[in-house]
């Protein structure tokens, strides 16, 4: 089933691609696998998935420590400072940079593996009490620069999440403000080549403003169990 699935989600991917007159090679697709075992990962492998993403730390972890490095690594949930080193350890990419004291210990930790981190900045888009992120363009701009001067983080691009609503004109939106973002700290001199945006329902529209990274869980693994 998660082949079949992978599959499906491939042809959509092309689909969006050529509708939007984009190369599928420019878009990495990250099968989120939290809360599914590390059977369903090594499915996904099978099944020809090189990229994978969890949110917590600790399950990242683990899940790390039991399939190896022979995938790359995402970690794409909010992190709290005390939990950054069981991330830093073997994250290829952490998406999820919202502040400048988090920041801080990622390059703290970094330094202390002797590894330089991949960092996105998460910002917010839309307006939904219970999302992290920056919402503030001048807060994005002083913790893009924070980045760019620490030895040990190399900033790679910004990452969101669209509200949860059936409104594709808003998704839209909020995919399009974090496209505009990009352009601006471009044009500023920042080398931020990857926008991190859509997931299991939204990934079309997102591939459609830009997306290089797209973050899907449930159409590929199935509901989550909590
Ligand atoms: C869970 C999660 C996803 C995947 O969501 P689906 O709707 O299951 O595809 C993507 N991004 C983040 C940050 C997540 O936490």
């Amino acid at each position: 089933m998660i082949r079949d699935n992978i599959q499906h989600i491939r042809n959509e991917i092309a689909k969006a691609c050529s509708q939007s007159g984009r190369n599928e090679s420019e878009i990495t697709l990250i099968a989120v696998s939290k809360n599914f075992p590390s059977s369903s990962i090594r499915e996904a492998i099978e099944a020809g998935i090189t990229d994978f993403g969890e949110n917590k730390a600790r399950e990242f972890e683990s899940k790390c420590a039991d399939i190896g490095d022979s995938v790359t690594w995402h970690f794409i949930g909010h992190l709290q400072t005390n939990k950054v080193k069981y991330v830093v350890k073997t994250a290829d990419l952490i998406h999820s940079v919202d502040s400048v004291k988090l920041a801080a210990e990622i390059q703290k930790q970094a330094e202390k593996a002797g590894k330089v981190q991949n960092v996105l900045i998460e910002v917010k888009t839309s307006f939904e009490e219970s999302k992290h992120g920056l919402a503030e363009e001048e807060n994005i701009a002083g913790l893009a620069e924070f980045v760019k001067n620490q030895p040990n983080l190399a900033l790679r691009g910004l990452m969101t999440i669209a509200p949860f609503v059936d409104d594709e004109k808003i998704i839209r939106e909020s995919f399009r403000s974090l496209r505009l973002l990009r352009e601006n700290l471009s044009s500023e001199g920042y080398d931020v080549p990857h926008l991190s945006m859509g997931m299991s329902g939204d990934f079309r529209i997102a591939i459609d403003e830009g997306a290089t990274m797209i973050r899907v869980g449930t159409s590929i693994f199935g509901e989550r169990v909590y």
